[in-house]
């Protein structure tokens, strides 16, 4: 809630948006709402233009790449050498790599790049609309309402001064630990992870896969090496908490270890260590509802999942295009925003939470469901579930468009069929006994 409005603190001007956040989701939002005619005040507490986040492993789901072109930021990120990805992913199963349906069918690919070039892209992106007026150096510290409602933000300069920007709708874009959710006491909820992750880079690193990446469920731990512009290839390890003791013993020695085990490793002394090996403890899930009180909530501080499964990118440039997509007839004709936020919270909902609720269910360590491994089964010996598969992994589709009884049977007859003809044909319909072995992996 706003701290009392004091003589130090002067009005600075009306928007019809203040957005909290110049990284990845509040830009995307703030491009967006100007060339929807709208005034937006971007607020960002990091002074320097380049700034960037730093904690990230830089993959964006192809989910993401219909939002990153309207934006028209393509040919920027391909200009800076931004990988076009895609992944091979191991289980005790064998190989998934997906291959496109025909020769002139492509498959879809989002982009690896660095942060530390991308987030400076989406920032000149949103400053470059004569509509945003972005402030550097400027960090949220208090909320105004009226009527129960929001209705504009107090922010602190670096020079100690305060000002309020009135706004007709004000957007958290602030990441994961939220100030804005934290003054207008939305609560996160937060399911816990009971991973870690350690990961480093590598230059130059030559691996089995070529230019895609390689992700492999070693049940429960997972890892992965995601290629990246510069040449810079991502490694990655996340094992259990409770692992984290013992790991910090001999870090470097046992992270090397666990890679040279892997199936098709990457041979890591073949490559340049160009980073320290650096750690996250603090993995855990967590939600708000996406708007609340004139408030709305895009990006990491409507939703932070687990970066083992490397979403939260690309679904901050997705909920902020939903938050614009939603609001924006309402902002620009002065109608009543309730029903419009009423629908982007609707729509957060629909698109991300059961996503979101079946990445939180594998963040507790849990071992792989029987459906889990009768599709990374089935996956791996047929190109049409493992096409459906990556498309629910690139968060293409939901897990009702994928768990489907037609995407079911295909995995049962893939997975049951193979085991009739290893054991000898003798019936072509499965007995009950068959299916189960066939859930059960
Ligand atoms: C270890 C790790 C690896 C990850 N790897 C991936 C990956 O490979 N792929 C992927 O898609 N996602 C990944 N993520 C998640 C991804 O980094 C986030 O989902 C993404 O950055 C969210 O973008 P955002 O714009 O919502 O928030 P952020 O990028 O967190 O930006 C929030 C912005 O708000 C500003 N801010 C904060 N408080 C204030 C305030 N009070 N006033 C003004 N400004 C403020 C911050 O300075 C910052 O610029 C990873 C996360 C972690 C922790």
């Amino acid at each position: 809630m706003s701290t009392p409005s004091s003589e130090a603190v002067a009005n600075v001007g009306s928007f019809d948006v203040a957005i909290v956040g110049a990284s990845l989701a509040g830009c995307t939002a703030a491009t967006l709402f100007a060339r929807r005619g709208l005034r937006v005040a971007l607020l960002e507490r990091q002074a320097d233009p380049e700034a960037s986040k730093r904690i990230c492993t830089h993959f964006i789901q192809p989910s993401a790449t219909p939002t990153i072109e309207r934006l028209g930021l393509t040919p920027a990120i391909e200009a800076a050498g931004g990988v076009r990805n895609a992944l091979d992913v191991w289980s005790r199963f064998g190989w998934i790599r997906v291959a496109p349906e025909s020769a002139d069918h492509a498959l879809p690919y989002g982009y690896s790049i660095q942060r530390a070039k991308l987030d400076p892209l989406a920032r000149g992106l949103a400053s470059a609309e004569s509509n945003v007026e972005l402030v550097l150096g400027a960090s949220a510290c208090g909320l105004r309402f009226a009527d129960g409602e929001c209705r504009g933000v107090e922010m602190e300069t670096r020079d100690g001064r305060r000002r309020v920007i009135a706004a007709r709708l004000v957007v958290a874009a602030d990441g994961r630990r939220s100030k804005v959710a934290e003054l207008a006491r939305v609560p996160a909820r937060v399911r816990p992870n009971a991973r870690a992750m350690y990961y480093a880079y590598y230059r130059d690193l030559p691996l089995p896969s070529g230019t895609r990446g390689q992700l492999w469920f070693l049940e429960p731990d997972v890892a992965y090496a995601y290629p990246n512009d510069d040449g810079l290839t991502l490694v990655a390890w996340a094992f259990g908490q409770d692992r984290v003791a013992a790991f910090k013993r001999d870090p470097e020695a046992t992270f090397a270890r666990r890679f040279a085990d892997l199936p098709l490793a990457p041979n890591l002394p073949a490559g340049t260590r160009v980073s320290p090996l650096l750690g996250q403890l603090d993995l855990a899930n967590l939600s708000r509802p996406a708007a609340a009180r004139g408030l709305a909530f895009v990006g990491d501080a409507a939703m932070a999942s687990d970066p083992l499964w490397a979403v939260g990118c690309g679904w901050a440039f997705q909920s902020a295009e939903w938050l614009v997509e939603s609001t924006a007839d309402a902002l620009a004709t002065g109608r009543d925003l309730t029903p419009a936020l009423a629908r982007y919270r609707r729509r957060h909902r629909a698109e991300l939470a059961g996503h979101h609720l079946m990445i939180a269910s594998y963040a507790t360590g849990r071992a792989l469901l029987p459906h889990e491994r009768l599709f990374l089964s089935a996956a791996a010996r047929d190109p049409v579930t493992a096409r459906r598969l990556a498309a629910f992994g690139e968060r293409l589709i939901g897990p009702t468009g994928f768990v489907t009884p037609r995407t079911v049977g295909r995995a049962l007859g893939v997975v049951i069929g193979e085991r009739l003809r290893k054991f000898g044909a003798r019936s072509p319909v499965a007995s009950h006994t068959e299916v189960r072995e066939a859930l059960e992996g």
